[in-house]
């Protein structure tokens, strides 16, 4: 309390009495200057406490003369800072309305940080993977321009099929023995041919053996024909007879099998067309047993007769084993577009 709150300083010694008797006429009545100085200390610190907490004044604790005279009080308007309490009271009102702005605006803030905050962590949309933005032609410019390139894999890349070609004999079976080469050799040298030819028309070709060293059964030779799922398996042999009068190429197929009796007709029909060559015809056989192990078109070609001494010396020469591997080659392509005319 200081004396600006006093209208007359000259009274300050009493001010305790004058500030009741200005303050409360109620304390004022009770006649008591003793009573009345404790009182209003006891007023004074109790408005005290209601400015700090509004709630004493309504307190059911607080006496009710403290109550009273704390709602007398706040009442008046008594000069403090020059401002009457009702000024300061309508301030604080206003300042505790500010801060609750403040704290609303804050808490509004703070929602809106963690909102998007959340929204940034958790609802990003999710980043596409580098493949698929490279495979979306419309932001991959190059997209479109690497559609407009060849497939490698195009069809006219492509193998026209899968031959497997079977020098018949080999390692420790050299076959017949009926001239100054055995049997195995001269397969083998037929059998390279084709399979050069074939190579140049595109076809992928297996060679069950590509030297006279390697021994292998039937069975096997027939296994990897079906395990390459091989669309044409000819296994090229060389033939004998007692007699050397017997002379010509032999076509043998397999009984029963469709593909087989048309690629050997195949072949047949190109040997005939030369003119020169001496053919026996296409024979089904269901006892070769490198034929009945396959599963699939197949042929095995007996190329001539070695015991016949024109034929052999015909089947030992380049040029007429050329010859009669181009008519085969020729033979498996047709086979193979025929096939790929019935797929198509
Ligand atoms: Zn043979």
């Amino acid at each position: 309390m200081t004396n600006e709150y006093f209208e007359n300083p000259e009274n300050q010694e009493h001010s305790g009495s004058n500030e009741i008797r200005r303050a409360d006429n109620g304390i004022e009545s009770k006649g008591h200057q003793e009573t009345d100085r404790n009182t209003a200390r006891q007023i004074n610190d109790e408005h005290n406490l209601i400015e700090d907490d509004h709630t004493a004044a309504g307190s059911k604790h607080a006496p009710d003369y403290i109550r009273r005279t704390a709602n007398d009080l706040s009442s008046n308007d008594l000069p403090r800072n020059g401002l009457s309490r009702s000024d300061i009271r309508r301030r604080r009102i206003r300042r505790r309305r500010q801060d609750m702005v403040i704290r609303i605006a804050l808490i509004f803030l703070t929602g809106f940080l963690c909102g998007s905050l959340f929204t940034g962590l958790f609802l990003r949309p999710k980043s596409i993977p580098a493949a698929a933005v490279a495979n979306n032609p419309n932001d991959d410019p190059a997209g479109p321009e690497e559609s407009t390139e060849q497939n490698p894999l195009d069809d006219s890349r492509q193998p026209a099929g899968i031959v497997v070609i079977d020098a018949g004999h080999g390692g420790k079976d050299p076959g017949c023995m009926e001239s100054s080469v055995w049997e195995s050799e001269i397969n083998l040298q037929m059998a390279l041919k084709l399979q050069e030819k074939l190579e140049a028309k595109g076809v992928q070709v297996i060679m069950t053996r590509t030297d006279n060293e390697v021994t292998l059964s039937l069975a096997e030779r027939a296994e990897l024909a079906n395990d390459q799922k091989a669309d044409v398996f000819v296994s090229i042999h060389q033939n004998s007879y007692t007699s050397p009068q017997i002379s010509g190429i032999e076509f043998f197929y397999k009984e029963g099998e469709a593909g087989s009796e048309t690629l050997a007709g195949l072949f047949e029909e190109n040997i005939q067309s030369d003119g020169s060559i001496d053919s026996r015809g296409i024979k089904a056989s269901g006892d070769l047993k490198v034929l009945r192990l396959s599963k699939g078109p197949a042929v095995l070609i007996e190329s001539g007769y070695l015991t016949n001494p024109e034929e052999e010396k015909n089947l030992l020469s380049d040029s007429y084993q050329d010859k009669l591997m181009g008519y085969i080659a020729d033979g498996i392509m047709e086979f193979l577009e025929q096939k790929a005319g019935r797929e198509a």
